[in-house]
């Protein structure tokens, strides 16, 4: 099976710029569209543990794709959930758009 730190960083750099590149304020298709995306994503995770998790996570908090502003918090607090479950630091969610879209203000 892939290396599953390799596979979740590469993962998780697609996944949030991808929500940052979200439209603010996405149509009906796209809103359906990107709920689809993550439901089938999680289907096909090469990290069979991983995704049965994911799905679980969406069961009870699923994906708010009703702005870019409000997929790109869901995707933090997602992975914030993983980070946890890891012993890894808790990502602060204000902090998204700077580490994924904007670049450090510098
Ligand atoms: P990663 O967690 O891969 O993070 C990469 C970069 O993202 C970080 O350097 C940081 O800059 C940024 N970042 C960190 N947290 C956030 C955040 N909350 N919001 C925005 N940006 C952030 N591994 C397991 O062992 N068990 C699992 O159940 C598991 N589930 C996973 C589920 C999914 C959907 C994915 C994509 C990966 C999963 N992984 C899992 C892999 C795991 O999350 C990490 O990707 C892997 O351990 C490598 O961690 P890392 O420390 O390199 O940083």
């Amino acid at each position: 099976p892939p290396d599953s730190e390799q596979l979740g960083r590469s993962t998780w750099t697609f996944l949030h710029t991808m929500a940052a590149y979200y439209p603010d304020q996405p149509n009906p298709q796209q809103q359906g569209d990107m709920r689809s995306l993550l439901a089938n994503f999680s289907k096909f995770y090469p990290c069979g543990y991983c995704a049965s998790h994911l799905r679980e996570e969406m069961k009870t908090d699923p994906p708010v794709v009703d702005s870019r502003q409000h997929l790109s918090l869901w995707m933090c607090q997602t992975h914030n959930k993983v980070n946890e479950l890891l012993g890894k630091k808790i990502f602060d969610c204000t902090k998204v758009d700077e580490r994924w879209r904007d670049g450090p203000a510098d």
